[in-house]
């Protein structure tokens, strides 16, 4: 088979995983998509874009070492029983790869992940093999991500940290149950191993340098995983929970959330694996082409609870509860918790503090902060609070400005959660809004 080949087959197989930040869905008005306030969208030939932490758009290359796997895990497109074309990269090939796309200004960076062909060290080792050469042999100096085969041990994680800036074990599903269900072969208590061994390794190596100053980096970049949304019938309080404890536990960088698509039923992978749950049981809907509408519309949801409990200081139990154990897909999770919380409103913006503000449906952290920083040299109104990046049709119902409220022609009807909820609810395209600010 011819490099050309390979790569269309590597590639196309390594679409499905988000946790460099590309779901692979491409769905025009996904959360994935570029300038939608999402992080990454795929294009042919395994390029992705990605968001970095500090806002930069970076091309990676996607694509796996090899899509022959052991593994029998029923989302997958590259499971053993799946009626797929297979092949592997050596090392050699995948640096040239890598290395010609680097030079020729196709690409920032290297995402690399495998199904699993052979023993877990082994095959983590060819990815480290990968990366070392890339590093030491072939003057590469872009970013790489490596995936953290399951069951690899401590050591290989070490190894390769010191030559990735990220790595990543998938958690895949939210309970062991669903694991067990649908990837029988791997358990939730490995996974989680995978990661509390990065996270010791991490402070380690930060402990190190702060001792001894030649230390070498570790995955500066941090570790990251993913999280299937809609292929297990678990809810979004269970799935945002753990999310929260993955960020508290293990310093998680990024928890990323890809709508379940039914590899399989649209032409790849054969026939839907039948340990897959009935989907109109599900409290979603999918369609045959890849995720519904709906469940895009679930996972951009996602998105926006976990940036409340990464940048807005929510705890998970205060988005979601046992009475709500799903996010609202018509509100944004900020506007939910308010209308909730009505009686925490208005907040008086010439006063508020800055979690106060936070608090505060179309109030972003940026815009948060803008507000501290201006009303401290002069007083604010409606419309400066607009040129500050405020999104006014949703904050107007839940804010004075000095006194004044904005959120009714008539103010007897401004007090009212269930008209404000009606008018929101009117004005909300969810693959629209912003993650950013909300
Ligand atoms: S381990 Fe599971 S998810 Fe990973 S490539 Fe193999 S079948 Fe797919």
């Amino acid at each position: 088979m011819d490099l050309a080949e390979k790569i269309s087959i590597l590639a196309g197989a390594a679409k499905y995983d988000a946790s460099c930040a590309s779901s692979g869905s491409g769905t025009p008005g996904s959360s994935q998509t570029p300038g939608k306030g999402g992080f990454g969208a795929n294009v042919p030939a395994g390029i992705c874009h990605s968001w970095t932490e500090d806002g930069r758009c970076v091309s990676l290359l996607k694509v796996l070492y090899s899509n022959v796997c052991r593994f029998d895990c029923a989302y997958c497109v590259n499971r053993v029983s799946a009626d797929t074309r297979r092949t592997s990269f050596t090392s050699a090939e995948l640096v040239e790869l890598t290395t010609e796309f680097y030079r020729r200004n196709y690409i920032e960076g290297l995402f690399l992940s495998s199904g699993i062909f052979s023993d877990p060290d082994i095959v983590m080792e060819k990815l480290i093999e990968t990366a070392r050469i890339l590093r030491t042999e072939s003057g590469y100096g872009g970013y790489i991500h490596l995936k953290i085969i399951p069951g690899t041990g401590e050591k290989m994680i070490r190894e390769a940290g010191l030559w990735a800036d990220r790595l990543s074990a998938n958690i895949e599903l939210p309970t062991d149950k669903s694991l067990q269900t649908l990837a029988p072969q791997k358990s939730g208590k490995v996974i989680l191993g995978a990661m509390n061994d990065f996270y010791g390794l991490n402070s380690q190596f930060e402990e190190d340098r702060r001792r001894i100053k030649s230390t070498p980096a570790f995955a500066p970049a941090g570790q990251s995983t993913q999280l299937i949304v809609g292929a297990s019938a678990e809810d979004d309080r269970q799935i945002i929970n753990l999310s929260s404890s993955l960020y508290r536990k293990f310093s998680m960088r990024r928890v990323y959330y890809s709508a379940f698509t039914p590899v399989g039923v649209n032409g790849s992978g054969g026939i839907p694996d039948i340990r897959l749950p009935v989907i109109s049981e599900l409290p979603q809907v999918m369609d045959q082409q890849g995720p519904s509408r709906q469940l895009l519309i679930r996972e951009h949801r996602l998105y926006q609870a976990d940036w409340l409990l990464r940048f807005y200081h929510f705890a998970a139990a205060e988005i979601l509860d046992e009475a709500n154990p799903f996010l609202e897909t018509g509100l944004d999770p900020k506007t939910a918790w308010a209308l909730r919380h009505f009686d925490f409103f208005p907040v008086e913006i010439s006063r508020a503090d800055y979690e106060t503000l936070l608090r505060v449906p179309g109030i972003g952290a940026k815009t948060g902060r803008r507000i501290i920083e201006t009303r401290r040299s002069r007083s604010l109104n409606f419309d400066s609070l607009r040129r500050l990046g405020a999104v006014l049709k949703r904050a107007r119902h839940f804010i004075t400005v000095n006194g004044a409220f904005f959120g009714a022609d008539n103010p007897r009807q401004s007090a009212d959660p269930r008209r404000i909820r009606r008018l929101l609810l009117d004005q909300d395209d969810a693959l629209q809004l912003p993650l950013f600010e909300f």
